[in-house]
């Protein structure tokens, strides 16, 4: 069998944060000559699948562990909007019962506002009452 024509197409998804490019779906499509004389082709479909494990389609790579995850899982952080995976996010539950998606970084880095925020309360009720008792 006598190659004729090789054909390779496929899709692929480009990370703006990192520029990193992963390879989604790749087509392979093989023609050759048989001995006989007849064109024989082969046409494959590759998919990659996520690593979450769901049938949808691929949403994108999280920036944190680099896989691929589907639609569904895939979101962003909402503060400095690095792709994320479901495992790789934090999820800060608001006083609205709205959820929050952030990264790691950015969620370590509300909470530790926060704390510091009932710290100050503390000590500012701990002043007023000083203040009272004279
Ligand atoms: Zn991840
Ligand atoms: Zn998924
Ligand atoms: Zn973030």
């Amino acid at each position: 069998m006598k190659p004729l024509r090789r054909k390779r197409s496929g899709e692929v998804a480009h990370d703006h944060v990192t520029d990193h490019e992963q390879i989604l779906a790749m087509r392979k499509e093989d023609d050759t000559i048989s001995d006989q004389g007849s064109v024989d082709s082969v046409d494959l479909n590759y998919r990659y699948f996520p690593v979450c494990g769901c049938a949808g389609d691929i949403g994108g790579r999280c920036h944190e562990c680099r896989s691929l995850v589907c639609v569904s899982c895939f979101g962003q952080c909402e503060k400095c909007k690095v792709p994320l995976c479901t495992e790789h996010s934090r999820f800060l539950e608001n006083e609205d019962q709205k959820k929050t998606r952030l990264c790691r970084r950015c969620y370590d880095e509300v909470m530790r506002k926060r704390r510091l925020s009932k710290v100050g309360r503390f000590m500012l009720s701990i002043f007023v009452e000083v203040d009272g008792n004279d």
